[in-house]
């Protein structure tokens, strides 16, 4: 089987694996960006592995005019950058001795080692700088089939790293033929350990999550957390049963982590998912606004074309109620409307919380009015 792509027949990429090659060590490009051209998905990061330590990768790539940066030496990453774009690049490792998600590792020479400490067979592949690929476990079978099966005995896995556990659901999302439904041994074995989630840090589970919301269609992967019990332990109070009205209605609609979270609510879920402050003010506002009796022009008049589209079709899916007629013309109206008087227009017959109070009733007037109230009728509005 062979994979090609610009992504792996680029300069760049082709002379981060030569380097290393031509000193006489394998170079291979492994995980993700295989997978994924396998599957005829997008490739984000090019990962590559390989049997030189991470000293070796260090000094070849210098000496061949490279940038290095030590990511992780001691579990054997360095960064080596190639035309701008950052390669990490990763000594063969296996696992010697594993605390929770802790594991020690050692250097290996042995591709079959490496493989054997990834999480998925789907994981697991590898693909030589022309497009060779390697399958050390089975992993073309599975992708084949779409299926995502843990590398080994998954109890122990995920007893090894419980964020196995989210990434299980989040391939799953991803990779999945959703026919099928879940591996029934891999979701047994996430079933059962659902209290590691616990020893998880917030940003790690975090990543996940957002990740996971961000596929096409993740609402059987959602409903499988719920159902074990795993989305309730990471996000006490979510509840999945919006999200897949929410993901109908979004329609063709580029998928939007943030608009799927809002749907699932929940406790605290900005401060245990680590997000950023914007990000956590987004989801604050669409939770608010779908309980506000606020129409569409004046979502999008106050919150923009976009957000208010999330609003409504998150409002939509929440009450099970069909989107207002005429919602999207109404949206945009909004969005384009500019309020007509400044604070400079009233002042200085009012000032301090008056003029704050009398701007406020202007725009009220001016937005009941569907946005056609000119500049002089406000400004003749009597005070009321
Ligand atoms: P993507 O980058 O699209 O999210 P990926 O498969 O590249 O997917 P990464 O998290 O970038 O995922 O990890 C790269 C590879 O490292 C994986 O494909 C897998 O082989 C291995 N890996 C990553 N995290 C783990 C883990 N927690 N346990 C075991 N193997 C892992
Ligand atoms: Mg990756």
């Amino acid at each position: 089987m062979r994979i090609a792509g610009d992504w792996l027949s680029c300069e760049e990429t082709q002379t981060v694996c030569r380097v290393l090659t031509e000193a006489g060590h394998q170079a291979l490009v492994v995980g993700g960006c295989v997978r994924n051209a396998l599957l005829g998905f997008p490739i984000s990061d090019v990962d590559i592995a390989t049997d030189a330590r991470p000293e070796i990768v260090s000094d070849l790539a210098e000496a061949a005019g490279l940038k290095v940066v030590p990511t992780g030496m001691d579990h054997g990453t360095v960064t080596v950058v190639a035309g701008g774009k950052g390669y990490e690049v990763t000594t063969f490792r296996r696992d010697v001795e594993t605390f929770g998600r802790h594991a020690t590792v050692a250097f290996s020479t042995d591709l079959a080692e490496d493989a054997a400490r990834r999480d998925f067979t789907m994981n697991a592949l590898y693909a030589t700088a022309d497009g060779e690929v390697i399958d050390p476990l089975g992993g073309l079978t599975d992708i084949a089939a779409r299926r995502l099966r843990f590398v080994g005995d998954p109890q122990d896995r995920i007893t090894e790293d419980y964020l196995r556990i989210l990434r299980f659901f989040r391939f799953h999302a991803w990779y999945a033929d959703p026919a099928e439904g879940f591996d029934a041994e891999g979701y047994a074995a996430c079933a059962a350990n659902i209290a590691g989630l616990e020893t998880l840090s917030r940003e790690r589970i975090g990543a996940e999550m957002r990740k996971l919301l961000a596929a096409p269609a993740p609402s059987e992967a959602v409903a499988g957390m719920a159902h074990c019990g795993a989305l309730g332990v990471i996000l006490p109070g979510a509840d999945p049963r919006a999200l897949p009205i929410l993901v109908h209605l979004e329609g063709g609609l580029a998928p939007d982590w943030r608009r799927r979270l809002a749907v699932l609510g929940g406790q605290d879920v900005a401060d245990r998912l680590r997000l950023s402050r914007a990000d956590g003010n987004t989801l604050r506002l669409i939770g608010d606004e779908v309980g506000s009796p606020r129409q569409a022009a004046e979502l999008g008049y106050r919150h923009g074309a976009g957000l208010g589209r999330d609003i409504l079709l998150c409002r939509a899916a929440l009450t099970e109620m069909p989107l207002p007629p005429g919602w999207e013309a109404d949206l945009a109206r909004g969005a384009a409307a500019r309020f007509p008087i400044r604070a400079a227009d009233l002042m200085p017959a009012f000032t301090g919380a008056a003029l704050g109070a009398r701007l406020a009733a202007l725009e009220a007037r001016w937005i009941a009015s569907g946005f056609t109230l000119t500049r002089e009728a406000l400004l003749d509005t009597p005070e009321s």
